[in-house]
């Protein structure tokens, strides 16, 4: 069966200075999200395990730590890519088009997801989703790693607002450092992701009106 492994990053763990200091980064990947990934694959074995044994008493345990852990390795994933030493610009095409159809426009969304960042209670994510039923953007607040998600949405760019994503370095401040990052994100990374997303096509036919043109 296949495992989950822990990705590379793209750059060095001192490359997002002074946004991100390199200790952070370190720890954040080589440990927390490290940690993810056993725990991942720790529970699968054990999901195994159950049905070598008949044995699903602690079945619900189960769903809740893979849901935990594979989100937690999922979401890592894809914010490492969302960074680049070279960000911080606005996005182009057709995700700046789509931006501005569902926010209003670029400067609204930065505004709105930086709160979404801001205002999560406790460990979570800001999320940029596609909804694929709907089709359409939004923002989205994600407790732990897994909850609170629209069913079938797609992250697209996420933003870890857990203390050990800038404890180290921003201590109570975590608003400069949700600010700070607007100098990381990596346009090249999020737009093809929203167009890979965009290609799925699992409509519920009479549940929305049709999508607005992205003019
Ligand atoms: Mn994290």
């Amino acid at each position: 069966m296949a495992k989950y492994v822990l990705p590379s990053l793209e750059y060095d763990y001192n490359a997002l200075e002074p946004h991100i200091s390199g200790r952070i980064l370190e720890i954040h990947h080589g440990k927390h999200h490290a940690g993810y990934v056993r725990n991942a694959n720790l529970v699968i074995e054990r999901f195994e395990e159950a049905r070598e044994k008949e044995d699903f008493s602690r079945i619900a345990a189960l769903e809740r730590a893979l849901a935990f852990n594979l989100s937690g390795h999922i979401l890592h994933s894809i914010f490492w890519r969302n960074l680049t030493p070279k960000g911080g610009e606005q996005p182009t095409g057709d995700l700046a088009r789509a931006i501005a159809r569902d926010f209003g426009s670029f400067e609204k969304f930065r505004a709105q997801f930086t709160e979404t960042a801001a205002s999560i209670m406790g460990s979570g994510w800001a999320a940029l989703v596609w909804e694929p039923i709907g089709r359409k953007l939004f923002t989205t607040q994600i407790y732990d790693h897994q909850s609170n998600l629209s069913q079938g949405s797609i992250p697209l760019m996420v933003l870890d607002a857990w203390e050990h994503a800038y404890y180290l370095q921003y201590e109570n401040r975590k608003m400069d450092f949700f600010e700070a990052v607007w100098n990381l994100w990596n346009w090249r990374d999020i737009a093809p992701r929203f167009d890979a997303a965009r290609k799925l096509q699992i409509s519920l036919p009479g549940a929305v009106q049709p999508e607005a043109k992205l003019s």
